[in-house]
């Protein structure tokens, strides 16, 4: 090799070098957000994903590897302080010189209030307002439901949102980040209409959820669940509630109930008793799927899958 082509190719090989490291890390809170975000950074990168696959977001230990991908982190997207807070204080301090966004906060993210009781008539709060209820209601009064990754339209907000932050850090992978988003968008697009055909022979059906953690795709879809045995935070129910589920389950002949991959199914197995509803599992996190941009639309598509096949 000549001299001149022998300094030609160290000066490519540095080049490519230094673009390599130019690479924002990018740390992402739960598996379904890491897959939009993978997915704008196809071809640039690979994010870190901080809430491992199989756990549940609403109470987690955070691993030495995951506090570290936190303090290398030059952008941190996170869904939302009501689904974990315990990451608020844990992003201050470890991602101090991260670029960190909440994406329910995010500009067109569509935002549902948190659905305080076990049956969901919903809008009559009203009628059975105790005194307890209207204390729960004044602590909860800012709270929002944080599943708000469920509504594939938020996903679609997201991508740019995400292609955006992205953009602002690493602009050489601009062009990359917009295009693999309007790509995603598309996608998911498809994805909407398929699910609509998914539940169509469905449509009208009565299920019982194991947390309340669907609100959104229930609203995308217009396929509402008739209640939740737990919470939105996926907090034990009381016994009260477990009994007006299962007097639910018994008066309107409902008959699928949702377990989930996160949490013990004794408790769905204690609320189906002495009825002849049936259980599935369905997982709002993709727990089971391999990481990566193909598991947010596989998430999606899950649901509707286990939905039909359920009821
Ligand atoms: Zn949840």
């Amino acid at each position: 090799m000549s001299r001149k082509l022998l300094t030609i190719s160290l000066i490519t090989t540095l080049v490519a070098k230094v673009a390599f490291a130019e690479v924002p890390h990018v740390a992402v809170d739960i598996a379904p957000v890491h897959s939009l975000v993978a997915r704008v950074m196809d071809g640039v990168g690979t994010p870190d994903l901080i809430v491992q696959p199989g756990a549940s977001p609403h109470e987690y230990s955070l691993r030495p590897s995951e506090a570290k991908a936190l303090q290398d982190a030059d952008l941190v997207f996170w869904t939302s302080s009501d689904l974990t807070p315990w990451l608020t204080d844990t992003i201050e301090i470890l991602a101090t010189d991260a670029s960190v966004t909440e994406l329910l906060e995010a500009d067109g993210s569509i935002e549902l209030e948190l659905r305080e009781s076990a049956l969901f008539e919903a809008h009559n709060h009203g009628e059975h307002d105790d005194d307890h209820d209207d204390e729960a209601h004044k602590d909860h009064e800012d709270a929002h439901d944080p599943h708000a990754w469920l509504s594939p339209k938020n996903a679609m907000t997201w991508l740019n949102v995400i292609a955006g932050q992205l953009s602002a850090a690493n602009p050489e992978n601009a062009g990359t980040y917009f295009a693999n988003a309007a790509a995603g968008r598309s996608e998911i697009e498809a994805l909407i209409g398929e699910v609509n055909a998914t539940l169509e022979p469905v449509r009208g059906e009565q299920f019982i959820v194991f947390h309340d953690a669907y609100q959104y795709f229930e609203t995308d879809f217009d396929f509402p669940a008739s209640g939740a045995i737990s919470l939105s935070d996926a907090s034990d129910p009381s016994p009260a509630r477990i009994a007006e589920i299962q007097v639910r389950i018994a008066e309107e002949g409902i008959r699928c109930v949702l377990a989930e991959p996160q949490f013990n199914p004794g408790l769905v197995e204690t609320v189906l008793d002495g009825t002849k509803a049936q259980m599935s599992i369905l997982d709002p996190l993709g727990s089971d799927l391999e990481l990566g941009s193909a598991l947010y639309p596989q998430l999606i598509r899950n649901l509707s899958i286990v939905l039909a096949g359920c009821l």
